[in-house]
């Protein structure tokens, strides 16, 4: 099964597309972590992104989706993924449908994460994420049990550079003027689910599990 999570940058994709990971025993790939970890081990490619990324831009296409072709080549994606952080525009959406085609695949599922923005910009700005494992958790929302230690791995926490207030402004306004044409795209395909993420994670993560599962009882239970 290959799924998509798509939504503002505080919607939720990242938490989510963890649990449903577990859940249903399919890798998470979020292109965002990928780009992290190559800028923290400055690889050619994470050095390049760096820039773009710190400033709340796109990385140029070019270069995340030659990053989602290595990781697709790991055996691990061949029953299927769920995608969070791509595609970001029209252009990344035809990109992947032309990878995933190439091995005979498509995707089958895009939950549209919709959030609005006084919740975003909350969920944002309190986000702590793992320098380990990358699990996230939040000052107010999801507090970790010890002051800035990752619960799951005893990793020490951090707040993102791009989740400062200036970052995330441009960061929601770069995703409005991209998200309306993929949107679409998805739509017309026949492949978008609407989700209101303004409710509990556990009611979203629920509602797409269960879907998911109606689709294909294969998946872990
Ligand atoms: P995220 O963790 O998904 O919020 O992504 C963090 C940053 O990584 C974004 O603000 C972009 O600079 C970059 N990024 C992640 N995914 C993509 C993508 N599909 N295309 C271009 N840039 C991306």
């Amino acid at each position: 099964m290959r799924i998509i999570l798509l939504g503002p940058p505080g919607a939720g994709k990242g938490t989510q597309a963890v649990r449903m990971s577990q859940k249903l025993g399919l890798p998470h790939v979020s292109t965002g972590d990928l780009l992290r970890q190559n800028a923290s081990s400055g690889t050619p490619l994470g050095l390049e992104a760096k820039d773009y990324m710190q400033k709340g831009l796109l990385v140029p296409d070019g270069l995340v989706s030659r990053m989602l072709r290595d990781r697709f080549a790991q055996d691990d994606t061949g029953s299927g993924f769920i995608l969070d952080g791509y595609p970001r525009n029209l252009k990344q959406a035809e990109e992947l449908d032309k990878l995933l085609k190439e091995d005979g695949m498509s995707v089958d599922v895009v939950f549209y994460l919709e959030a609005s923005e006084p919740v975003v910009v909350q969920r944002l700005s309190g986000r702590l994420v793992c320098r380990e494992c990358q699990a996230n958790f939040h000052r107010q929302n999801m507090p970790p049990k010890k002051d800035m230690v990752c619960d799951r791995c005893g990793g020490q926490l951090y707040q993102r550079s791009d989740d400062r207030p200036e970052t995330i402004k441009k960061r929601l306004e770069v995703y409005r003027s991209d998200a309306q044409p993929l949107v679409s795209y998805y739509e017309k395909a026949g492949k978008l689910r609407r989700l209101d993420a303004d409710q509990k994670l556990e009611t979203v993560l629920d509602k797409m599990v269960g879907f998911v599962r109606s689709q294909d009882d294969s998946l872990k239970v």
